[in-house]
């Protein structure tokens, strides 16, 4: 274990996207294997001191910040071993898995597989993210509306707890019973946990431990932020790559038009995928990006027309040597839309679709800069809501908005009732004022059903938010939950609950 104390050295990890200012640790504890780990907790235990786990400091919520005691970094344990691929009987390649140790930089997994014929599918935006840091938070992206989350992509978890246990779960082998108990097995022996008791919205959601009657063990450590174990190694399932891709952003000059046309192409690739159709529309994303969040990035993109509303952005994964229908199934939908083709910015392969990667990093990291220069906390929703009410979700915005004078735009995947609204206040004053909006925002998605975080998950930012799904009795649920993990309560202390429930 390095161990690494001097201030301007560990100054480096006080920091992530959040924008929270004012965190500090003791000391910076990197390890050099996973024996390093085990050891460590099991004496951070013992003494009571806080452990603040990090991957690459990228995530939006302050998670990865420590106010205090030990920062665990995972940063050395990145090895990506060979894809291990399990053959069907009649040799015909089904499934192939890769194991991963948790530091590994997502993309370098993504590049590796891909030069094999693979695809690791879940594409969060940030490409330096530490895979660890992804299961942590669930996190998912623009390809989440055809493959989902990280989660859908985890078969197996070795995880180490706070007194240095350490088990090894795979999918399908622990469950939750009547109860919501689960009894699973460590170096140590046997442990049981029981299950919070609220329930989860059924649309995508990073809010709160993940649980669902009869849940599979492996589902719980999924988006634990940090607090309940270490996750030292992945098995990743993987499928096999497109043969080619192409895709589009479409601007219109009329709100509704944009509407109309996400709702036709949620549709058809929902039809698509039901009725496993091979000829048909299947988008692999579809993105929304409003008037401002275009007029931000006006000047560096020509290709904008002027006086646009709406920037919609789709994908289409090819398999099969049938890249021609789709192609035409797609200007179909398109000119039946009445949209000019004019009005098309078009990607035809990898390399031309990664100029719409940079085109949408580039709006959070703009975002992101704005925040620092001011020095004012990120107040940027996450939300989702169920199908059919994120049209009511949107006016809701739009009419807070207009009631401040504030500089405000807003993305995200639409094809997933997700956005991202952000507020970005100058200065204290303007920060309060939209503190409320954004509660009230809250309040409205969680009235209508939908979860106030979709995939950033929670942290130490969003604590009152979280309140406004669950409650109090949620917080002393996810404490007791917590606890049954981590007797010494030193694991990510104030992620997702604060900490005056533990
Ligand atoms: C420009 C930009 C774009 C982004 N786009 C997306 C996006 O499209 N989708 C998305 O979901 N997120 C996005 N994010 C947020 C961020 O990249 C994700 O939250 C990511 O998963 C964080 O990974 P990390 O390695 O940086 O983890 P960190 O920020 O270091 O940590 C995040 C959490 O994971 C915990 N953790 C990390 N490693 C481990 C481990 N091994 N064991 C247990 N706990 C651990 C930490 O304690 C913390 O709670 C974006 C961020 C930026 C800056």
């Amino acid at each position: 274990m390095i161990i690494k104390k001097d201030k301007d050295v560990i100054k480096n990890y006080f920091e992530d996207n959040s924008g929270i200012v004012g965190a500090y640790a003791d000391f910076v504890a990197i390890a050099e294997n996973e024996n390093d780990v085990c050891e460590f907790l099991s004496e951070m235990s013992k003494s009571s001191i806080p452990v603040t786990i990090v991957g690459k400091l990228t995530g939006n919520t302050a998670s990865g910040l420590a106010f205090g005691g030990s920062i665990l970094s995972l940063e050395g344990l990145n090895k990506i071993s060979e894809i291990e691929k399990i053959e069907k009987e009649n040799i015909q390649t089904e499934n192939a898995y890769i194991s991963v140790q948790v530091g590994a930089r997502v993309d370098d997994i993504k590049l590796k597989v891909a030069k094999e014929g693979w695809m690791y599918p879940p594409d969060p935006t940030e490409k330096n993210a530490s895979i660890g840091g992804n299961i942590s938070t669930n996190a998912s992206g623009a390809r989440g509306f055809k493959f989902g989350a990280t989660r859908n992509y985890v078969q197996a978890l070795k995880v180490v707890f706070s007194d240095g246990s350490y088990s090894f779960i795979e999918r399908g082998k622990y469950f939750a019973d009547e109860n919501g108990s689960i009894t699973f097995d460590t170096n140590q022996g046997k442990r049981y946990i029981t299950l919070p008791r609220y329930h989860l919205p059924k649309i995508k959601n990073a809010a709160g431990y993940h649980n669902y009657p009869g849940a599979d063990l492996i589902d719980i450590f999924i988006g634990s932020e940090g607090t309940i174990c270490v996750i030292l190694e992945a098995v990743l399932k993987l499928i096999p790559h497109f043969k080619s891709i192409f895709g589009g952003i479409i601007f219109f000059q009329d709100r509704k038009d944009a509407y109309e046309f996400v709702d036709k192409v949620k549709n058809l690739s929902k039809d698509t995928q039901k009725r496993k159709l091979k000829n048909s529309i299947s988008a692999m994303s579809l993105e929304y990006f409003d008037k401002n969040a275009l007029l931000l990035m006006e000047n560096d993109y020509p290709v904008i027309p002027k006086n646009v509303e709406v920037g919609i952005m789709f994908e289409q994964d090819v398999y099969e040597n049938n890249r021609d229908i789709l192609t035409e199934k797609w200007i179909e939908v398109i000119e039946d839309s009445d949209i000019n083709l004019e009005n098309v910015w078009a990607a035809s392969n990898v390399a031309e679709l990664e100029q719409f990667r940079i085109f949408r990093h580039k709006i959070p990291e703009r975002v992101n800069e704005m925040i620092k220069k001011n020095k004012i906390p990120k107040l940027g929703t996450d939300f989702a809501v169920p199908e059919g009410k994120l049209l009511e979700i949107i006016d809701y915005c739009d009419k807070k908005f207009k009631a401040i004078d504030v500089f405000n735009l807003t993305f995200g995947h639409i094809g997933e009732n997700h956005l991202h609204a952000n507020i970005l206040a100058a200065n204290i004053e303007e920060y309060n004022k939209c503190k409320q909006i954004y509660v009230d925002i809250v309040e409205k998605v969680v009235e209508i059903g939908g979860t106030v975080s979709a995939e950033h998950g929670i942290g130490k930012a969003r604590h009152i938010f979280l309140e406004k799904m669950f409650g109090e009795e949620g917080f002393q649920e996810m404490a007791k939950f917590k606890k049954s993990f981590d007797k010494s309560c030193i694991l990510g202390q104030d992620n997702i609950f604060p900490k005056k429930y533990l």
